[in-house]
């Protein structure tokens, strides 16, 4: 069998993190069987339509790295992704089903059936449109709704790659509409026939839609054609695995989190351990891991936890395996220095999770690397008298002068280090002359330690602003 999955978003303008991972569940599956994934739009519902929604779904997949074989804006053989652009498809599918006797003319006003449905609420049953269907229908005309005529009434029982066996009763079929008088298909009967003509041989989706699973196959029996497999996702939860994933706890639009930085890799990865794991403790995996390991079977059935202390931990580990010119790339940093932010990258490979972490180191505690510093008196002094640490400055300067050409934080360390030891803790110890070093350099209270910045800094910069530091004292 030739794998077909599709991700079907409705373009309402937001793309949260549990569609996503259905769209990413999707194209493992169909990556791991050499099969295709399609997106497609499906937009019949005109009025939650919200502009750019489009636009911003294919850019969300296009960041992620979800790439579809066809869709709206590359086609494919079955040509247009557009439900909008299908309205002929859904007509003739509704002729046929007219033609077989499974679809008729609602003959009731909105008010009518309203007007039911208050009856059944009061008598306390539950309301069944189809209880009411008419003997005779006439000719559709398109001025009323289309409605299907539920072929069997009878119980369903199918199997979800996920879940296993479900069964539902009688209760759960009705003749729901097929075409609403706007001229456009409902979800229900929209997608069946787009499942069908698009070859989709895998529905995954979430679990919304198992209700009203035996509708769809009453469909698929009524067009007398065998239903895809369906595999139900889990639903996503906060972090306690308890709760509904909440804004805070990361239900964001997924492009959030591209703009604070995360790697679209990371996002990947763990996005796919949110109801799934490969059957072992590893955490860290690549696409052709996760494609190799990827098994619908290991879909939880249960909520999948969202826990954003491990997307951090994902993230800065892929970060790291950035070389650190394509960290400052991916990362869109950017500093008045190219040399000395490439230098910099190790520090931030080191401390951030994130890249808007690292943007923000950039512009406080590593600032003191691009822009020259103005350090106060006052700081200066702070561990020693100011002759003394003038002292202290003046030794520096003579040995970073004889500093080799840089090549490691470690070597500046080795060649500093044995003079700031041998101050006697009377004199304030290695504090005396280390802290005013480092404050000098930087003019900050916080910046890496001096070792580090005189590396980065070169021997010269280091040179004049430690200069500059006993000008000021
Ligand atoms: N358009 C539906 C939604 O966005 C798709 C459901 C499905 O995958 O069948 O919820």
């Amino acid at each position: 069998m030739n794998v077909r999955t599709r991700f079907a978003p409705s373009p309402t303008g937001f793309m949260h993190v549990g569609g996503i991972r259905t769209a990413l569940f999707s194209w493992l599956y169909a990556r791991k069987h050499g099969g295709q994934f399609i997106l497609r739009i499906e937009d019949t519902d005109q009025e939650r339509e919200t502009e750019g929604s489009v636009g911003h779904i294919i850019e969300s997949l296009k960041w992620l790295g979800i790439e579809y074989d066809e869709g709206p804006d590359i086609g494919g053989a079955h040509d247009p992704y557009f439900q909008s652009a299908r309205l002929d498809l859904y007509k003739r599918y509704a002729d046929q089903l007219i033609a077989a006797g499974f679809a008729y003319a609602d003959p009731f006003t909105e008010e009518e059936v309203e007007a039911l449905r208050a009856q059944a609420e009061a008598e306390k049953r539950p309301f069944l449109y189809r209880e009411h269907r008419p003997e005779t229908f006439d000719e559709w005309d398109g001025t009323r709704p289309l409605r299907f005529r539920v072929p069997e009434v009878k119980r369903y029982t199918w199997t979800d790659l996920v879940r296993g066996e479900l069964t539902a009763g009688e209760e759960a079929l009705d003749d729901f509409i097929l075409i609403k008088t706007d001229g456009f298909p409902t979800y229900n009967f929209a997608h069946v026939v787009d499942d069908i003509e698009m070859e989709i041989t895998h529905v995954m989706r979430g679990e919304e839609f198992i209700s009203s699973t035996p509708k769809f196959l009453s469909l698929y029996e009524a067009l007398d054609t065998a239903p895809p497999a369906f595999a139900t996702m889990p639903v996503i939860l906060g972090p306690d695995g308890k709760k509904k994933l909440s804004k805070r706890d990361g239900a964001k639009d997924i492009l959030e989190y591209r703009d604070e930085g995360y790697l679209p890799q990371a996002m990947r990865n763990f996005l796919a351990l949110v109801g799934w794991n490969p059957g072992t403790e590893q955490e860290v995996l690549s696409d052709d891991e996760l494609t190799s390991a990827f098994d619908i079977t290991r879909v939880q059935k249960s909520g999948g936890a969202f826990d954003e202390q491990k997307l951090l931990f994902i993230n800065r580990e892929w970060m790291r395996r950035l070389s650190d010119e394509d960290f400052i790339l991916e990362g869109e940093l950017e500093a008045s220095s190219t040399s000395r932010l490439l230098a910099a990258v190790p520090l931030l490979k080191e401390r951030a999770s994130t890249f808007a972490e690292a943007r923000g180191m950039l512009t406080r505690e590593l600032a003191c690397l691009f822009s020259t510093p103005s350090p106060e008196r006052d700081p200066l002094i702070e561990k020693a008298p100011p002759e003394a640490t003038k002292a202290h400055l003046q030794a520096f300067l003579g040995l970073i002068e004889g500093l080799p050409p840089l090549t490691h934080a470690d070597m500046v360390k080795e060649a500093l280090m044995p003079y700031a030891d041998a101050i006697p803790k009377e004199a304030g110890g290695r504090g005396a002359a280390l802290w005013p070093l480092r404050y000098a350099l930087s003019g900050a209270e916080r910046s890496p330690d001096p070792f580090t910045l005189i590396h980065i800094l070169g021997a010269n910069e280091s040179l004049s602003r430690i200069k500059n530091a006993i000008d000021i004292l």
